[in-house]
């Protein structure tokens, strides 16, 4: 059997695994990334995270063939460099280099939302699939974009930003500048404001109810209050799923691909997300006629998707 070492670096914590040659997780480990720190002490936390997963695992190092690491930011994947990452504070940060002389073997960066994606890709929903693309429905919208089974990421590396692509011009301002991003429509962000709108406008409605007896409001409320019957809730519900389903046409139309998955806690919602979502989007494809669609699926692999990706960068380019 072959091993892999996945790290999966973010802005709260470093998560390490190693995944086997048949994509499963063998032991895991995690320490916090502790912001802001020097990029050189994040990079010895990746590494000693890693080790105490190959420990964990009852394994020596002797026995991993490679390293892989999803960052947030622009990854230099052909260089190994992470060129910017304003979440991280990382500038033009050689962290393969870096890594290199902590555990000596071939390492890959990439970045989290591409190595997320590849994951589905070669252990997920989208297993199987010629061409990919995976959405994230969480504080933003990410995305990565597999074309005959490498990561496409442009020639700068800062491609596949799907999220960033305008839906309304109009719309409220995004974090990027824009107006009217597909991710200020349909991050879980996003279904949070919707439904906290809502409820102004609605304040007989089951879901500002349910909102003064807990207070709390979240991306669960409006599905919530719409499976108890109520007016308000459904209308957020279906306002959410409309624009979902332009960004997922638009992606659809530009890519074609064998299968579109996506990801997130709002996909936890199943049924009541998913056969609308699918309906709208057949009917709006520009392809809707044709006997070949791309097929919409949900992630399987939730937050392991990052490891396992990463795992396997060595096979994406
Ligand atoms: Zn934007």
């Amino acid at each position: 059997m072959k091993y892999y070492i996945g790290i999966d670096l973010g802005g709260t914590n470093i998560k390490a695994g190693v995944v086997d040659e048949k994509f499963s997780i063998v032991s895991k480990a995690s320490c916090k990334t502790n912001l802001p720190r020097a990029a050189e002490e994040i990079c010895r936390d990746m590494a000693e995270t890693a080790l105490k997963a190959v420990e964990l695992a009852g394994l020596t190092l002797s026995e991993i063939e490679s390293v892989g690491i999803g960052t947030p930011g622009t990854a230099n994947s052909a260089d190994g460099i992470i060129e910017y990452s304003n979440n991280l504070g990382f500038l033009d940060f050689h962290v393969v280099e870096m890594m290199k002389t902590f555990i000596d073997k071939p390492c890959f960066v990439e970045n989290d939302a591409n190595a997320a994606a590849y994951g589905e890709y070669i252990a997920g929903a989208a297993k199987g699939a010629d061409d990919a693309v995976c959405i994230t429905l969480g504080t933003g919208v990410g995305s990565g974009i597999i074309i005959g089974g490498k990561i496409y990421s442009g020639f700068n590396f800062a491609g596949g930003e799907i999220g960033h692509t305008v839906i309304d011009p109009n719309g409220p301002q995004c974090t990027c500048g824009r107006h009217g991003c597909f991710e200020v429509f349909s991050s879980a962000t996003a279904l949070v404001r919707m439904t906290r709108e809502a409820m102004l406008e609605n304040k007989g409605s089951i879901m500002w109810k349910m909102n003064e007896d807990d207070g709390k409001i979240s991306a669960r409320t409006a599905f919530n209050a719409m499976r108890e019957g109520d007016r308000a809730g459904r209308e957020v519900v279906n306002k959410y799923i409309k624009y979902l389903a332009c960004g997922i046409t638009n992606v659809i139309n530009t890519f074609q691909p064998d299968i579109l998955c996506i990801g997130g806690g709002v996909c936890n919602e199943g049924d009541p997300l998913l056969l609308p979502l699918k309906e709208l989007v057949a009917k709006e494809v520009y392809t809707k006629n044709s006997a070949k669609n791309t097929e919409i699926v949900i992630a399987e692999l939730g937050n392991d998707a990052g490891i396992i990706g990463a795992a396997f960068l060595g096979l994406s380019h």
